[in-house]
């Protein structure tokens, strides 16, 4: 048996190379740049992706839980990984012995960190997650002081660095990143004369529009997947840098028919052909990814062509409309995402009929089919 699907999604490990190196550039040599490799590498497959960016010189990454970090560190990823959502208190040991940083946010977790360190007799680096304006994790800057100087105290517990998010840095000139730039900074400020440590608190959109505010280092998720954070609209905007999608998506027709004027097609018969029309049967469906969404009116790349979804995407299934191709036959390639002769699709133009962003196709797609790597 061929274990390969009929659906393949192909990873290109020097695209990621290259939009891991053309951020580092932006970044300039002073700042290093943590690839954020969480949800499986936003699809791209989390081993394969970190080792693509560390290729490029990459030796920060970000991941959400404990687990993924595990994963990175047997696979043999040296560098720095940082655990940015938390772990259960009985992994603690696994944080030490992977020499991990956790980001912590409450009493308890440097609590149980600085027990173990003392237990171990060593020493654990942990990076404060504060709350500047996101109003999703972290520690509002209020708590702040009295939360360092209650941990500062714990023996075998270091603050070696202090971050933030923003909540609309992919909007040039949005008022909230000048905002939260400005109470993360002076947080760090605070921080930094007492401990000397690492702030940072930049994401893709910050990257590309805030260089203010870079500190100490960077973290970027989606532009070293090749895409720009506010999508198609802002890309012209910085087309300084050139990030090339690393993801595509393919698949192959496995039955072409015509049928007669007034058929329906799929669940619910919603589409009806007022002509004759030959229907190419592509086995992929909203289990792959492909979202329901795109029930009459996804669009497809067969013989270099854009045509369109008939009828509804089923699980495993959905129909295109090749009425007019010459020679399209079972066991054609058709691209969802990816060129195809002339013709491009990208996770953006998914994006738009999912109402969705680039991310959640690349995960949808990504983290739903086999993947290939490929250079
Ligand atoms: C995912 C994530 C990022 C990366 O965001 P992008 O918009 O993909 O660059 C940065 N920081 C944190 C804390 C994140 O969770």
């Amino acid at each position: 048996m061929k274990d390969k699907s009929f659906n393949r999604i192909q990873v290109s490990a020097s695209a990621l190379q290259h939009n891991f190196t053309a951020i580092q550039v932006i970044a300039g040599a002073d700042v290093p740049v943590m690839a954020m490799v969480k949800a499986d590498a936003y699809g791209h497959g989390m081993v394969m992706a970190a080792r693509a960016f560390a290729r490029g010189g990459c030796v920060n990454f970000g991941v959400a839980e404990l687990r993924e970090a595990v994963i990175l560190r047997e696979a043999g990823i040296q560098g720095a990984i940082y655990i940015t959502l938390g772990f259960f208190p009985e992994d603690v040991a696994l944080v030490f012995r992977h020499n991990l940083v956790p980001v912590i946010y409450s009493y308890e977790t440097a609590r149980l960190l600085a027990d173990k360190a003392v237990a171990l007799g060593q020493e654990i680096g942990v990076h404060v997650k504060v709350d500047s304006g996101m109003g999703r994790l972290g520690l509002l800057p209020d708590e702040l002081p009295a939360f360092l100087e209650r941990i500062g105290k714990l023996p075998g517990l270091r603050i070696t660095g202090m971050m933030s998010h923003f909540p609309e840095a992919d909007i040039n000139g949005a008022p909230s990143t000048v905002q939260g730039y400005e109470i993360f900074s002076k947080a760090c400020r605070e921080v930094k004369s007492k401990f000397g440590n690492i702030c940072h608190i930049a994401n893709s959109g910050a990257v590309l529009n805030f260089p203010a505010s870079f500190c100490d280092m960077v973290r970027s998720g989606i532009a070293l997947y090749g895409y720009h954070p506010a999508g198609k609209s802002a890309a012209g905007a910085h087309n300084s840098v050139n990030l090339v999608p690393a993801m595509t998506f393919v698949s192959q027709i496995i039955q072409v028919k015509t049928l007669p004027a007034g058929s329906g097609i799929s669940y619910g018969h919603t589409f009806r052909s007022e002509k004759p029309i030959t229907l190419a049967v592509m086995p992929v469906g909203y289990d792959d990814g492909f979202s329901r969404l795109f029930s009459n009116c996804g669009q497809v790349l067969v013989h270099g062509r854009r045509v369109s979804v008939r009828g509804r995407i089923c699980m495993n299934m959905c129909m295109i409309d090749v009425t007019g191709i010459d020679n399209v036959r079972a066991g054609d390639e058709i691209v969802l995402m990816g060129r195809q002769g002339n013709e491009v699709i990208n996770a953006e133009d998914l994006a738009q009929g999912m109402h969705s962003i680039s991310y959640e196709v690349l995960c949808l797609l990504g983290n739903n089919n086999q993947r290939e790597y490929i250079e």
